[in-house]
């Protein structure tokens, strides 16, 4: 057969255990990471461990995912028993306990009435998807089916599904792939470096931009218009914080005319700022909130959707035997998500971690704001366990400066993680004030050495 790798046509160089090629890596430079692969193979608390023995202090906490630090003994055994105990149910007229203790217990830390939880399975892209369908579906069952309209926001990241990248705002993420999703627009990002360069905590200056909504109405009409969604940090794009009471008069503005807010907190939920949700610090009430990563601390992938009671109720008016959102996955509510979910709830609670955030962030600001002045720095952002130093970019060669320091970072023993010239910092929660100092002393010391 010529088809089969293990016929006669077969090319050799496929079946040798440790070719790099067949694995197309996602967001990666594929070609020249498979020339100097780097790969991981063990993780501990702060450390992964490199294919040749060394130790990288991880700075971003993975993807901003492994909030209580790798390999937790607690839910490393949550999951192990739970495989062996059932390894999968579903979830569609069928359900287990794990997953209704879990939505209870995420429903518990949700501010507000946000008491309801619908789970995705594979992370934040899918949440994503899940809160914009219910924000459509739950207008139409409201009676307002005209509000088909979807408001995302410059620079936004949402994930990478196809609702996701259409209401998110990053021109390389959206331009490859056709016209997206119709109807939807966008509000202008906040980043503003004239105005806010070194802000520590949240800038002050733009909260006005919010008004944009209202632009946003006056063109469209506020009858069109189902949702707006929004990071209340904004993580994947730089690092962005919101301008003081910029996302509470955007609530106000939602308010006004009808329109559901939606916090994507897949990196702000569950600790990021010191607090269960973003919502909680900012003191905003959202009327969705979608979370993924820190729900399980990133061991098995797992999202979800908060759901206001309202929203919820709306849909639970037909014959009762009738499905009443057509929508899941077959790994929505995955068992062994669930036990991780749980454990990493219950270390999340009992170790502190939360306010451990909220003890360090003072300690955070100090050592990162001490990079004012190195070189090629221009700005330095921080909040919570985040933090971001922007670079001046190389004429003509954005990104390679960053990237630079990512890959003379990473030989020093020190992971960090870059966005375009920014790098983006968002260590687990366990860490200690003399590995801060290592972050920061090492982006000092291989800052000196860039181009
Ligand atoms: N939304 C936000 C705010 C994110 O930061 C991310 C990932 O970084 C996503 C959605 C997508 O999550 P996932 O990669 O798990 O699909």
């Amino acid at each position: 057969n010529e088809l089969s790798k293990t016929g006669a046509g077969a090319r050799t160089d496929t079946r040798a255990p440790n070719n790099l090629e067949s694995f197309w890596m996602p967001y990666t430079a594929n070609r020249s990471f498979k020339q100097a692969p780097r790969l991981y193979v063990g993780a501990k608390g702060m450390y992964y461990t490199t294919v040749d023995g060394r130790q990288v202090l991880d700075g971003t906490a993975g993807l901003w995912c492994v909030n209580a630090g790798h390999c937790n003994p607690r839910i490393v055994q949550a999951i192990q028993d739970q495989a062996a105990e059932m390894d999968y149910a579903p979830s569609f007229q069928m359900g287990h306990p794990k997953a209704f203790e879990l939505a209870s217990r995420v429903a518990q830390m949700l501010p507000g009435d946000l008491d309801h939880v619908f789970f995705a399975s594979g992370g934040g892209s899918e949440a994503v998807d899940t809160a914009l369908k219910i924000a459509l579906a739950y207008q139409r069952q409201i009676g307002q089916g005209t509000r088909t309209r979807l408001i995302g926001r410059e620079r936004g990241y949402h994930g990478t599904g196809f609702g996701g990248i259409s209401v998110g705002g990053i021109v390389a993420n959206r331009k490859a792939f056709g016209t997206l999703l119709t109807g939807v627009d966008h509000l202008r990002h906040t980043h503003d470096l004239g105005r806010n360069a070194y802000s520590r905590g949240l800038p002050q200056h733009g909260a006005e931009l919010a008004d944009d909504l209202e632009r946003l109405v006056t063109l469209h009409d506020a009858s069109t218009i189902a949702a707006v969604i929004v990071e209340p940090v904004a993580g994947s794009t730089g690092v962005l914080m919101p301008p003081q009471g910029y996302l509470q008069r955007l609530r106000q503005i939602c308010d006004k005319h009808g329109i559901l807010l939606i916090f994507d907190e897949v990196i702000t939920g569950f600790g990021r700022l010191g607090t269960n949700f973003g919502a909680d610090y900012f003191g905003v009430q959202p009327d969705m909130v979608t979370m993924a990563k820190g729900l399980t601390n990133a061991a098995v992938p797992a999202g979800a959707v908060g759901v206001r009671k309202h929203i919820y109720d709306a849909f639970m008016t037909g014959p009762e035997h009738m499905i009443e959102l057509f929508h899941g996955y077959t790994y929505s509510a995955h068992p062994l998500a669930m036990a991780a979910g749980l454990a990493t709830l219950d270390v999340y609670r009992e170790e502190g971690l939360f306010q451990r955030v909220a003890d360090l962030a003072p300690y955070w600001e100090q050592a990162l704001h001490s990079l004012k002045g190195a070189r090629h720095v221009i700005d330095i952002r921080n909040l919570g366990l985040i933090g971001a130093v922007e670079l001046e970019p190389i004429a003509g060669k954005p990104t390679a400066r960053a990237y630079d320091l990512f890959i003379k970072c990473f030989e020093k023993g020190v992971g960090i993680r870059t966005t375009g010239d920014i790098v983006a910092l968002s260590p687990p929660f366990i860490i200690e004030k003399g590995e801060i100092d290592r972050i920061v002393e090492t982006l000092r010391e291989c800052l000196q050495t860039l181009d």
